[in-house]
Formats: structure tokens, C-alpha cells, sequence
């Protein structure tokens, strides 16, 4: 019995440490994270799945889309051949992330400088975007911030930013951009990128969980009041994926992504182009009937992280039959 309780004991403390989502800028996936046996399983398929020129003709905006997954998003809308814009705040990142998608593709990729807690910039660049490529058929809201604190040294500053960036920034440009579809009776898709901490909560990136849950709400509301106009909504909500973005700002010390693999069943974390593969598959006619909807990529990480007997995978062959032996013997 003390060999079960220690084993109980030993998985609950691992448990906890296990709370805080776990990301690693130091060594990579292949030193603190590699992954887990199982994962040969589950390989990554990083080629691209949507037939060629499933976005001839349309024009994508991805907000954030120069860097980590929102350039990995506007690389796959490119190859399927989208006129791909990207707005973000640093002008020398978004050009750099246009020339390098364009040398790939051949496609056009526009660079637009942009806060998104300005609703008079977004219409500027709204208006540009529909004069140089057309009005975008696809957004992809992508551009967030977040960091981990305990929630009681945030001010009142920071959970502002947040909350203007992640939820009045995608609400200022779903917007203007919806208004100009509607006007014009042109439809259109929007997917946002949010996370799987909407479900549940979760402590130390409060405002971003009050964020993100309201992108949703948002979403899960306009993709039934917008489904008349021939507009759909739906969002992903990825687990870890490496961006130095994500990374640096969640997990500063690098030491919870040596725990971060017990959380994830599939044994390893998500990659880039997997993200990039969904988006283009949910924003195009293949997921027509797909609407208001979340789609969780995390390989099983908030399942587990929430099932409350989960962590009796901890448990070995030798203590399940000590346990067994106790279960009979109360009846
Ligand atoms: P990232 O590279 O840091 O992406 C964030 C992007 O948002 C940057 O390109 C940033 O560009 C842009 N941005 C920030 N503030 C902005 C503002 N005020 N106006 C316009 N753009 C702004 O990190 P990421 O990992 O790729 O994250 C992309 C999305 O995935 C985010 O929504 C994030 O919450 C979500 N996500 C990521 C993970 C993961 O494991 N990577 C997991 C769950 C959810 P500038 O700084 O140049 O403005």
C-alpha cells in the first residue's frame, strides 16, 4: 500500500508541475523535448494536402504572418497559389517574410505594417490590401501576445494590452472586414488561432485565457449570424507548436518543456506545417459545412491535462496488482 500511495504521491507532484504549459527556446525539440517512443506512430506529414491552386485567385490576410506560425500559414496559402498579405507590427520582419515566401512560391505575399489595436490603421490597411490584391476571402487571426505572470503582479496596463490586441484587435478587424464582404455579397472565411486553456481556464496567462475564450465566443456567435451572408467562422486551438515567439514568452527558463511530453498522448509536440495544413483544409470549400466551430490540434495534451484519473498512467504493472488485490478484497 505505501508503495501505491508513494506512486499516487509521486504522480500528483509531477502533476502540478506539470501546470504551467511548457516551452523550450534552448535546446530545441531534439535536446529537451525529443520525442517519446509512441510517436513513430504518429508521423508528421509536412507536404502539402489541398491539390495545387486551392487558392488561385483568392486573397488571404494572416495577421502576425511574419513569424512562426503565421508565416508557416501564409507559406502553405502561397503554395496553393493565395495573394497572401501579412500584417504585423515590425515592417523589416513582414518584408523579410514576404521576400522569402515569394522566392518560394512565385506568388505574391504583401507586407503591411500594422497594430491591430487601432481600428484606423486596420481600415488603412484594409483599404490598401483591396486595392493591390482585392478584398481578402480569407482571415486568418493569427497575431496575439501573451506572457506568464501571476496574475497578481499584472497591472492594469498589461491585462489591457492583451485584452487589445487578442480580442478587440480580432473583433476591430472582423469588423471591417466582414462590413466590406457583406457589402459586396463576396462571403468569406475566418479562422482564429486561440488555444485549448479556453476550456478550461488557466492560471498565470489570465488575460490572455480571458482573451482568447472571447475570440471564440466571438466566432462560435458571428458563424450563425453571419452564415446568411455566405460568411463562416471557425477556430483552431493548437498545443505546443515551437515558435521562438511562443516559446520565449511562456517558458523563459526552458525547464518545463523537459516535463511538457507526459501531457501530450502522442508522445511529441505539433509542427508547423500541421497547423498550416488545417488552415488551409478549414478555410477552403472541402469545409463548407464546417462552421462556428473549434478544432483542438494538440495530439491529446487538453484531454489529458484534464481527465482527473489520468495521471494513473504513472502507475506500474507490479502496483495495478497490488491495487487489484485491495479492490477485491473489499467485496
Ligand atoms: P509569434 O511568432 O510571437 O506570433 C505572434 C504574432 O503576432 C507576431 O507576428 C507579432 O508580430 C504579432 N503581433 C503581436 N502584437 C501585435 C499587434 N499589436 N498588432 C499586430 N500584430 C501583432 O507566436 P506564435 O507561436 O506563432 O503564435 C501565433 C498564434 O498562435 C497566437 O495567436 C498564439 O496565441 C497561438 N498559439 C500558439 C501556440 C504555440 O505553441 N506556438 C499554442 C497555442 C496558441 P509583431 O511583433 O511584429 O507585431
Amino acid at each position: 500500500m505505501s508503495a501505491l500511495r508513494a506512486a499516487v504521491s509521486q504522480a500528483a507532484k509531477t502533476d502540478l508541475k506539470l501546470g504551467v504549459r511548457a516551452f523550450s527556446t534552448t535546446t530545441g525539440r531534439n535536446g529537451d523535448y525529443p520525442p517519446r517512443p509512441q510517436a513513430k506512430h504518429f508521423p508528421v506529414k509536412k507536404d502539402t494536402m489541398l491539390p495545387p491552386d486551392s487558392y488561385k485567385d483568392k486573397v488571404v490576410l494572416v495577421t502576425g504572418g511574419g513569424t512562426g506560425l503565421g508565416k508557416g500559414m501564409s507559406l502553405k496559402f502561397s503554395q496553393l497559389g493565395a495573394k497572401v498579405a501579412i500584417a504585423a507590427r515590425r515592417q523589416e520582419v513582414l518584408d523579410k517574410a514576404a521576400a522569402e515566401i515569394t522566392a518560394q512560391t512565385g506568388n505574391v505575399v504583401l507586407p503591411c505594417s500594422l497594430d491591430i489595436r487601432n481600428p484606423a490603421a486596420i481600415k488603412e490597411v484594409v483599404d490598401k490590401i483591396e486595392a493591390e490584391l482585392g478584398l481578402p476571402n480569407v482571415v486568418i487571426h493569427n497575431a496575439a501576445g501573451n506572457f506568464i505572470s501571476p496574475t497578481e503582479r499584472l497591472s492594469a496596463n498589461a491585462f489591457q494590452t492583451i485584452i487589445d490586441i487578442v480580442l478587440k484587435g480580432t473583433a476591430f478587424l472582423t469588423l471591417d472586414v466582414g462590413k466590406r464582404m457583406i457589402k459586396q455579397e463576396k462571403g468569406g472565411v475566418f479562422l482564429a488561432i486561440t488555444t485549448h486553456y479556453t476550456n478550461e481556464g488557466s492560471g498565470f496567462v489570465v488575460p490572455s485565457a480571458c482573451a482568447k475564450s472571447g475570440v471564440e465566443t466571438m466566432c462560435k456567435s458571428l458563424g450563425v449570424e453571419w452564415g446568411r451572408y455566405g460568411i463562416r467562422f471557425n477556430c483552431i486551438a493548437p498545443g505546443p507548436i515551437e515558435t521562438e515567439g511562443a516559446f520565449s514568452r511562456l517558458d523563459p527558463t526552458g525547464q518545463g518543456a523537459k516535463l511538457m511530453m507526459d501531457n501530450i498522448p502522442v508522445g511529441r509536440i505539433g509542427e508547423i506545417e500541421e497547423i498550416a495544413n488545417l488552415a488551409t483544409f478549414l478555410c477552403s470549400d472541402y469545409s463548407s459545412w464546417i462552421n462556428a466551430e473549434t478544432v483542438t490540434l494538440d495530439g491529446g495534451e487538453f484531454r489529458s491535462l484534464a481527465g482527473e484519473f489520468n495521471k494513473l498512467r504513472m502507475i506500474t504493472n507490479e502496483q495495478w496488482d497490488m491495487m487489484e488485490q485491495l479492490i477485491r478484497k473489499l467485496h
